[in-house]
């Protein structure tokens, strides 16, 4: 297991606290990996400023080149790295290789695309004698903090924008699953210049606070929970530093009368339960009009007993164990206070064996303002609630305090289109949820950050707009 992290080109054993890594199928510690010390995560810092001066200037030719590189490194190491993912959260096998490892090297691919299409927008004599043009320039050194529910693609969404624009990175991913990142670190280290990535291991209260708060980092880019994205905004205002944040979902799953129930079900088994629930765009608050409401509650529930929960090598595991004890005892909590007041249609139980398992979950009869229709459970949990009219829909869902993801279910185009304009989610699907491509924007709203990852639109988090005026 490669537990060294990268600091200024070489591949080091931590300094500080050896934290334990363990694995949630079982509940075992399988290793552990050492913290950055005070002085490596300075070293760190550092040795990104001093790339930054002559990464900044490269081609984006050169820039895209490196981007194709690391992809294929992924390619060629991917059943490694989907092991190591596997066995450090959770994930079935081969799930965690066939679902994520496509977008994950894509989205490589596509910034090194993204990369030579940089401009500003206009060049020209705005005053009489000068002329003036608009450069789009990399924004500096990058402080990336990412999560643990995909651990490596969320290294990859926090790498692969940033190195585009011409910005170095130093990248710390979460210090419960940092197995894969940290192999990945080990597998890049020949590949891009020495400084331009830095990756390393820590708690985030400690590690990643003197991360966001080192004066060299230009910006700071977050996934992860609303709480961390308001430790990242402090730091920034202490320097006055450019933010980027995704953090926590409660999406809406809007069904009508009129919705193709059975395609909804399905998309709830699979979309719901994939990587146990803990996934910012679950659909996980759905909504449905009454009409259709018993209906539905009895396909899902048709559905989401048929889930084969288990091990994640095991044949047949559709869903495994949520990531630590802790995230269970998490979920667990919020389905044992919801109880009361609603129906449990199918879970609300510890799984067996000696992992983190939670059994997947139903609950019906949710009032559309209750905690579990509102919060962010992050595990194996649906709700479902009724409404009446598209407009009572739209009212409670943009009351939440969220605005990631969100879905519509209709097979009038008229009512869509008109959902999906006064929805306020970064993202609306309609007849579908959950599918990414890397052309498009994974973009938050409200509570749930600001800005986006993929498409070229990520790129405005890593570059600042310059005017340039020459007189003659
Ligand atoms: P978390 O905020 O606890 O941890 C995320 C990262 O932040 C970890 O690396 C952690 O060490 C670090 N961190 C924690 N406190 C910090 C601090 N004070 N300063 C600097 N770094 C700090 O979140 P999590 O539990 O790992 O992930 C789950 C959350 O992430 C959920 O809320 C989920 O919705 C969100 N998420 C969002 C997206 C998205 O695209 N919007 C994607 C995945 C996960």
């Amino acid at each position: 297991m490669q537990t060294n992290m990268l600091i200024g080109g070489e591949m080091v054993a931590g300094t500080g606290e050896a934290l334990p890594v363990v694995n949630p199928a079982t509940g075992e510690e399988i290793g552990t990996v050492t913290e950055a010390g005070a002085e490596q995560v300075e070293a760190a810092v550092r040795s990104s400023e001093e790339a930054f001066e002559s990464f900044r200037l490269t081609p984006p030719a050169e820039r895209a080149a490196l981007l194709l590189q690391i992809a294929d490194v992924i390619e060629a190491h991917q059943d490694e790295l989907a092991e190591l993912e596997s066995l450090d959260v959770g994930k079935p096998w081969p799930s965690a290789r066939d679902d994520e490892f496509p977008l994950t090297i894509d989205t490589f691919r596509f910034f090194a695309g993204a990369a030579r299409t940089m401009t500003g927008s206009a060049a020209g004599e705005y005053v009489a004698g000068h002329t003036s043009m608009i450069r789009r320039d990399p924004v500096g050194p990058v402080a990336a903090i990412a999560p643990w529910n995909y651990p490596l693609m969320m290294a990859a969404w926090k790498l692969a924008a940033p190195l585009a624009a011409g910005c170095t990175v130093v990248l710390k991913p979460s210090e419960i699953t940092p197995l894969s990142t940290l192999r990945l670190a080990d597998l890049l280290k020949d590949v891009l210049p020495k400084g331009v990535l830095n990756v390393i291991h820590g708690r985030g209260p400690t590690i990643g606070d003197s991360l966001i708060n080192a004066p060299q980092m230009e910006a700071i880019t977050v996934t992860g929970s609303p709480a961390t994205g308001m430790a990242a905004m402090r730091a920034a205002g202490q320097q006055i530093r450019h933010v980027h944040l995704e953090l926590g979902g409660k999406a809406p799953v809007i069904v009508f009368d009129d919705a193709d129930l059975d395609a909804v079900a399905e998309t709830i088994r699979y979309g719901s339960f994939f990587n146990a629930g803990q996934d910012c765009a679950q659909p996980c608050r759905v909504m449905v009009q009454g009409g259709v409401y018993e209906k539905l509650v009895a396909a899902v529930e048709a559905q989401v007993k048929e889930i084969r929960t288990g091990a994640p090598k095991d044949d047949g595991t559709e869903m495994g164990p949520v990531v630590s004890e802790a995230q269970r005892a998490r979920v667990a909590a919020f389905v044992d206070r919801a109880r009361p007041g609603c129906e449990i249609v199918t879970g609300g139980a510890e799984g067996a064996g000696g992992g983190f398992f939670y059994e997947p979950t139903v609950v019906a009869n949710v009032d559309n303002d209750a905690e579990i229709a509102t919060e962010e459970v992050f595990g194996p949990v649906v709700t479902l609630s009724r409404f009446s009219e598209a407009d009572e829909a739209v009212r409670i869902a943009n009351a939440g305090r969220y605005g990631l993801a969100s879905s519509v279910w209709t097979r009038d185009v008229g009512r869509a289109m008109d959902m999906t304009s006064r929805l306020r989610y970064g993202f609306t699907w309609v007849n579908t949820h959950g599918v990414g491509t890397p052309e498009m924007p994974w973009a938050a709203m409200k509570g749930s950050g600001t800005g986006c990852d993929m498409s070229v639109y990520a790129l405005d988090a890593y570059t600042s707009i310059r005017h340039v005026m020459v007189a003659h």
